[in-house]
């Protein structure tokens, strides 16, 4: 080992140890590595993986303004008074829906900031739709390998991208408002499928009694499964039901482990994540192992109708086969 490298991977130990102190610098700057595709970002993968796999990861998704914020941090206290460390990974939608509204929710969340056993990692959606699903596992990995026992992730539940991202968890609380017909149909788009527990929040509105009704019908239309997931009613902002529904979130966890489930959602997300890194390196690769001028030339005679564009991959993908990587230092 260089000298170098020596000192990298101490640095990495380092950085282990301070994570499994929860050090606010360390995870910080574990996610931030990760978040970058290069070798610094696999060499902690390395080192943090194995400590990986503690914590309920739980995702909790609902259209903008329907209390996710508040009741999280609502959530967040239940969790603490039972003597358990909570992560969240908050994803802050750049809709113009929601604008001012995320700020200050991030402030309420502020009530646990001094709050060791607490942290929060905000993400901006910026646009990118699978990297901000792969920028959430990495941040879920590293609260994981930091040792929380629970780990949210807060995303506004209104398309594909936010359903991939909530994938990521083990438990989905999906938190709807009474009052909202629409919401009750949009929901009926693929978050209805994927969710373990819904929670109709502001039930000091009115209304309720007809949202957990509707919900109720639906479900029961449902082919029926294991698990039926329960209807509950919360007002986050004085906290009620919140005790409830910690409740079920920890009976959820305890019924996937016991049947089987949660191994099969890890194996499934273990086993996209592979696919997607083998993805993304064959395309990295790609460049290294032809060059881009061979890259070029294939184009020109696709454009020339010599070739057509299916040949010209295999001939590319030709190229990587033969490609030896070890005499490549440069890697992704
Ligand atoms: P998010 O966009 O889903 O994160 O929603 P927020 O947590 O920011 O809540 C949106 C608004 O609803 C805020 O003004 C909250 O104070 C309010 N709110 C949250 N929960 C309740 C509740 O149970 N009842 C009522 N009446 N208002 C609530």
């Amino acid at each position: 080992m260089s000298i170098y490298a020596h000192i990298q991977s101490s640095v990495k130990m380092e950085i282990v140890e301070k994570l499994r102190t929860k050090d606010r610098r360390a995870i910080a700057k574990a996610i931030t590595t990760l978040e970058d595709n290069y070798e610094d970002s696999d060499r902690l993968l390395h080192t943090i993986f194995k400590h990986t796999g503690n914590a309920h990861v739980v995702g909790v998704t609902g259209a903008p303004g329907v209390g996710k914020s508040t009741l999280i941090s609502s959530l967040v206290k239940e969790f603490r008074s039972r003597g358990k460390t909570v992560g969240i990974v908050a994803i802050d939608p750049t809709s113009p829906f929601t604008g001012g509204a995320v700020l200050g929710d991030r402030v309420r969340m502020g009530e646990h900031s001094g709050d060791p056993g607490v942290y929060i990692r905000s993400m901006a959606t910026r646009g990118s739709l699978g990297g901000l699903s792969k920028a959430t596992s990495d941040a879920v990995k590293v609260l994981d390998a930091a040792g929380f026992d629970i780990i949210i992730i807060e995303t506004v539940g209104t398309g594909q991208s936010e359903i991939d991202v909530v994938r990521a968890a083990d438990t989905i609380v999906v938190v709807i408002i009474p009052g909202l017909g629409d919401d009750i149909q949009a929901i009926k788009a693929g978050i209805l499928e994927i969710a373990d527990i819904f929670v109709v929040n502001k039930c000091d509105r009115e209304g309720v009694e007809r949202a957990v009704s509707e919900l109720e019908m639906m479900l029961d239309l449902k082919e029926k499964r294991t698990w039926r997931p329960p209807i509950l009613k919360t007002n986050a902002r004085l906290n009620e039901g919140t005790s409830r529904l910690a409740d079920a979130i920890s009976e959820h966890y305890s019924h996937i482990n016991r049947n089987g489930e949660l191994e099969k959602r890890r194996r499934a997300r273990y086993s996209e994540e592979i696919r997607d890194v083998v993805n993304r390196r064959i395309g990295e690769y790609m460049y290294l192992a032809s060059g881009k001028e061979f890259f070029d030339e294939v184009l020109e005679k696709v454009l020339r109708k010599e070739m057509d564009p299916r040949s010209a991959a295999d001939l590319i993908l030709n190229e990587i086969v033969k490609f030896d990587l070890r005499k490549s230092n440069k890697k992704n």
